[in-house]
């Protein structure tokens, strides 16, 4: 690849139209210049993809960067922090334009919904990998953390669960794919709006990535709380409940993973403006449970019984 690296870049990478302000110097030199606006800080997150561990190896090209750039910016929006400027770093095994193009398209489209400039990267030649970093802007002490929840709060998650594990579950084993749940697997929305929506409101947060009971078990993790989830409030969608029986949805809702919905926690004193805000948003929320002061999970189904509950998630090791 080093005769064609630079055409590559070019081509590619560097020509994308960006949208993220403050880039001083973007693509082309040793580093990137980047401006952070006064009063803000700057929210930094990194995910690495390995083909074969994190996605299938005949994903289309394009699929794969859309959604890899989904996932990651979901971390910006579960921190309150407004997307600018993104970094690639790219490992494939061969130069392949078809590849590229595709790859180029899928990213492009996302850095136009995300509102990114990609300033910079790396590209080597080696069993396909990608790290793709995202920077955002948050302003200074306003950004939600995964620390802060008290008993009493109230339990929040956007959209609905468990539809990306249906739609892999989809990929793999049905002939007959439905075509919106195969959607929420490849084309994640990070919940951009509602992140900036939630930084004057929510205690804590944090996006649904390993599956909601294991997400939400990091934060409560934190300050040794536990929370009652009510089973019957966690979001499902018609589509899912179409397809499967209800126990097997609920099972990805709580334990699946990969649908990067927010999770969050309102205090009393901010239920009211949360409530006035909640109809303004393109999201749904739904209220599923409370933070309480014994740690551990309940799960309280229709009937009011309470059972204790595993925080199973996808672990890497
Ligand atoms: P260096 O050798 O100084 O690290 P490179 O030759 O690797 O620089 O890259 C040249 C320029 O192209 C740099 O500005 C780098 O950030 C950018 N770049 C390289 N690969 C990519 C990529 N996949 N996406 C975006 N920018 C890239
Ligand atoms: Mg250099």
């Amino acid at each position: 690849m080093a005769v064609a690296e630079f055409d590559l870049i070019k081509r590619f990478f560097a020509s994308l139209p960006q949208h993220g302000r403050g880039v001083g110097l973007g693509i082309g030199d040793d580093c990137a210049l980047l401006e952070v606006p006064d009063g803000q800080q700057l929210a930094v997150s990194i995910d690495t993809l390995v083909e074969g561990t994190h996605f299938l190896p005949g994903i289309p090209a394009e699929q794969l960067a859309y959604r890899a750039l989904g996932a990651c910016v979901s971390d910006l929006a579960a921190m309150g922090a407004e997307p600018a400027w993104l970094t690639l770093a790219l490992t494939l095994p061969e130069s392949d334009p078809d590849w590229l193009e595709g790859f180029s398209r899928g990213l492009g489209e996302g850095m136009a919904r995300y509102g990114l400039s990609l300033v910079g990267g790396d590209t080597t030649r080696g069993h396909r990998a990608l790290s793709l970093q995202v920077h955002g802007w948050v302003p200074k002490g306003k950004a939600l953390t995964r620390r802060g929840a008290q008993p009493g709060d109230s339990i929040w998650v956007s959209g609905t669960l468990g539809d990306a594990m249906a739609g892999l579950d989809q990929l793999q084993t049905q002939a007959d794919q439905d075509p919106y749940l195969l959607g929420r697997f490849y084309r994640p929305s990070a919940r951009i709006e509602l992140g900036l929506a939630l930084r004057e409101i929510a205690s804590a947060a944090l996006d649904i990535s390993d599956g909601l009971l294991a997400d939400l078990s990091h934060l409560l993790q934190h300050q040794d709380l536990g929370a009652e989830l009510q089973l019957a409030q966690i979001p499902l969608s018609d589509a899912l409940l179409d397809r499967y029986p209800e126990q097997q949805a609920l099972n990805w809702a709580l334990g699946g993973g990969e649908d990067f919905e927010l999770c969050f926690c309102v205090p009393a004193n901010r239920r009211q403006q949360w409530l006035e805000k909640l109809p303004g948003l393109s999201v749904s929320c739904r209220e599923i449970g409370a933070i309480c002061r014994k740690p551990g999970l309940i799960g309280v189904d229709r009937q009011g019984n309470r059972r204790p509950m595993a925080a199973s998630g996808y672990q890497h090791f």
